[in-house]
């Protein structure tokens, strides 16, 4: 078979909060209100600074959806760290991990679009997992993953021209005919708006203590099949990735795969705990014959087109040289 260039990026992962306005049956990160669910500003320094001297690219803002609405997160927040919202706080960091030379990639949950407009300067990318078009138990108790709501901020992204990043979670109760119907909501998204760079295929794993705990993982052939659809409905420009601390990568790269996510160095996937990231030097085992190559959060295309903040211009200038001269481009 034909070699490929498989990419990843270099992140530091940082859970500003663990709060959260949804109650999803998979969930293991949500947590109440309370000091140690919010990531205090010297934890975030520190991270960055130690990120920074890993080589790492990318700062991965991911925290729960509408904190603030949660009652009891503004007055800590305030008291730990000065600001009155999360997004506030959020724009402050994001400044901090530009200072320290990484790019910020923001995973804040459901946004307006005033809200990405206001984190636009210091975010090269955003995210939200679409996860499934289907209406489903797991999410009963989550306002937030009403998929119209979400299919909604994705266009908002694409109007706005953000590079986004989106895709499905497999096994929380979907099925075959959802897997299509989310696909194809993905592909009409981008070639409405072009904004897609990349779609997570990602497999659900039971948490312990969550009301899933006792659901079956996603199968590996389910995600091979998944993964084929994605290759045959999302148009080529999109990369399809799989988180390598989650499936088989070494398996599953043959059907579509060509990225790895984000892999970090000095910091844990919060959102999925029991499941370590690979070492980087590991990942070109994975992929075999494939080229590895790293990128950064904003992929080259939308770097070319200029969809970035001038605030972000020079160290998105700057890094992509530092990841062209690693892979002897
Ligand atoms: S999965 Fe995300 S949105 Fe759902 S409860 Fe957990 S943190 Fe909130």
């Amino acid at each position: 078979m034909e070699s490929r260039v498989i990419t990843f990026s270099r992140n530091v992962f940082l859970p500003l909060t663990s709060v959260c306005a949804n109650r999803c049956g998979y969930c293991s990160f949500h947590a109440p209100v309370g000091r140690d669910t919010l990531m205090p500003p010297d934890d975030v320094f520190h991270t960055l600074t130690q990120g920074a001297a890993f080589h790492c690219t990318e700062a991965l803002f991911t925290f729960g959806e509408k904190p603030d609405s949660v009652p009891g997160f503004t007055s800590l927040l305030k008291s730990i760290t000065g600001h009155s919202s999360i997004l506030e706080y959020c724009y402050a960091m994001s400044e901090h991990a530009i200072n320290c030379g990484l790019l910020p990639h923001t995973n804040a949950g459901i946004l307006t679009a005033d809200e990405m407009e206001m984190l636009r300067p210091v975010t090269a990318s955003m995210g939200l997992m679409l996860e499934t078009t289907a209406v489903i138990p797991a999410h009963a108790n989550s306002p937030g993953k009403d998929p119209e709501r979400r299919i909604e901020m994705i266009a908002d992204a694409g109007h706005l021209k953000i590079p986004f990043t989106t895709g499905l979670l497999l096994g929380i109760g979907e099925d075959r005919s959802d897997h299509i119907a989310s696909l194809e909501e993905i592909s009409a998204l981008h070639k409405k708006y072009g904004h897609i760079q990349e779609c997570i295929i990602q497999n659900f794993c039971p948490g312990v203590g969550t009301e899933m705990e006792h659901f079956p993982s996603a199968r590996e052939d389910d995600i091979a099949n998944v993964l084929l659809l994605a290759h045959e409905i999302l148009p080529s420009d999109i990369a399809i990735q799989i988180p390598p601390n989650l499936a088989n990568a070494k398996n599953l790269i043959s059907y579509g795969v060509n990225d790895l996510g984000g892999i970090s160095p000095i910091t844990i996937d919060y959102i999925n705990p029991e499941h370590p990231w690979p070492q980087i030097e590991e990942l070109a085992a994975l992929v075999g014959d494939n080229v590895l190559q790293e990128r950064l959060c904003i992929y080259p295309q939308y770097i070319k087109k200029g969809w970035y903040s001038s605030h972000l211009a020079p160290l998105i200038h700057a890094l992509n040289e530092q990841v062209a001269d690693q892979c002897g481009a």
